[in-house]
């Protein structure tokens, strides 16, 4: 099977989304908002984040483009999902592309199809209101749709361009008038915060200018019922959230010893499962460092022989481990942690601080050397 390390999307509410376009460091100013419908998947193909994996892989593998074509994707229900870099020129409409934010609308829009309506449409207007206020944009002129720059009916027949302004203007009076909210980094969740990394790290590679998002995926692409979307390999990625890599990272940089770390993982090893509360804070004794070095020894050495071992079943993990060191740092750190919740089913907290002291001691970037390294830090001060 082929295997490879999707990006990660990250879902925004609209309140995530203002506040994301607030604090994105932003180098050129958009002069044009793009409009699409996906056409496929439509609405009863979306299945949340797999939806926008396949896409991303079609757009990638098909079209041969640097990443997603669009800069956000709005889904069925509402969710804003990330894309491309939104400082990288987008692949929507051939000529058009440079200085756009373009969005794809999850749906078939054409008459008799998919409606458009409900949180669906609130979301759209929304992402729509707020770059024209960030970027001063005046609706009439800035606002484009697919069928304006091309021959398709972009974003489908049954949306009528008249009213779509009138409600995108109705949406940025209501925007400008909420106290306080607008382009508010107070307003900032975990989503947005996670949301913001995702897309600051995603390569800046420029769509050509010729590049169209001509939405011409075969009818059944991205069809669940008939498990094309399976046949994609596209698969949840398991790696862990960029919170915790910033945890792991920041612990395995941190001027704390070994010993502080080993007491760390005893004291969380032993809060799992327990209130908020039950257990005194971390204090640094010797025999909470001896429980947690035991620890650590059993954890490392189940984790040594699934990552650096032959055994079959173990070849998914193996390969995500080596796929990450080809990208770097982040990447080995969330699929360190992925694997041992997901895999090992060892609790994040317990996880993070494993983590963090493998990284500290993976000093070398070629993954095979690693591994004969690794193992031989099983048989020195780990076994002691
Ligand atoms: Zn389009």
């Amino acid at each position: 099977m082929e295997m490879f390390m999707p990006p990660r999307f990250v879902g925004m509410s609209r309140a995530d989304f203002i506040s994301v376009v607030g604090e994105f460091a932003w180098k050129n100013p958009k002069t044009s908002v793009h409009v699409h419908h996906t056409w496929r998947p439509n609405h009863s193909q979306y299945r949340g984040q797999k939806t926008i994996l396949a896409m991303w892989k079609y757009h990638t593998q098909t079209n041969g483009w640097s990443d997603i074509a669009q800069h956000v994707s709005i889904a069925p229900d509402g969710t804003i999902w990330s894309g491309r870099n939104w400082n990288a020129v987008p692949a929507s409409a051939a000529g058009y592309n440079t200085g756009a934010f373009m969005f794809e609308t999850i749906g078939d829009f054409d008459k008799g199809k998919d409606v458009l309506q409900g949180e669906q449409l609130q979301s759209v207007l929304t992402v729509t209101a707020t770059i024209l206020i960030a970027f001063g944009l005046k609706p009439w002129t800035a606002v484009k749709f697919h069928n304006q720059m091309s021959q398709k009916t972009c974003p489908g027949s049954s949306i009528d361009r008249t009213s779509f302004i009138n409600a995108v203007i109705a949406k940025q009076n209501e925007l400008e008038s909420g106290i306080g909210a607008f382009l508010s980094p107070l307003s900032r969740s975990d989503g947005a915060r996670e949301a913001l990394s995702v897309l600051s790290a995603a390569p800046e590679t420029d769509a050509p200018d010729d590049a169209d998002a001509s939405h011409n995926a075969p009818e059944d692409l991205f069809n669940a019922a008939d498990g094309d979307l399976d046949a994609l390999h596209v698969e949840e990625p398991r790696a862990a959230p960029l919170a915790i890599v910033a945890e792991v990272q920041s612990l395995a940089e941190r001027e704390v010893s070994e010993d502080e770390l080993f007491a760390e993982l005893a004291f969380r090893a032993q809060s799992i499962g327990k209130p908020d509360g039950a257990l005194e804070p971390l204090s640094l004794s010797e025999q909470l460092t001896a429980l947690g070095l035991r620890i650590f020894k059993r954890l490392h050495r189940e984790l040594h022989t699934v990552l650096c071992g032959s055994a079959e079943s173990d070849k998914y993990d193996r390969d995500k481990l080596r796929a990450a060191f080809g990208i770097g740092g982040d990447a080995v750190t969330a699929a360190l942690v992925g694997i041992m919740t997901s895999s090992l089913a060892i609790a994040q907290p317990v996880a993070v601080i494993v983590a963090a002291i493998i990284i500290r001691r993976l000093l070398t970037p070629t993954y095979l050397e690693t591994c004969a390294w690794w193992g031989e830090q099983l048989n020195e001060r780990v076994l002691a």
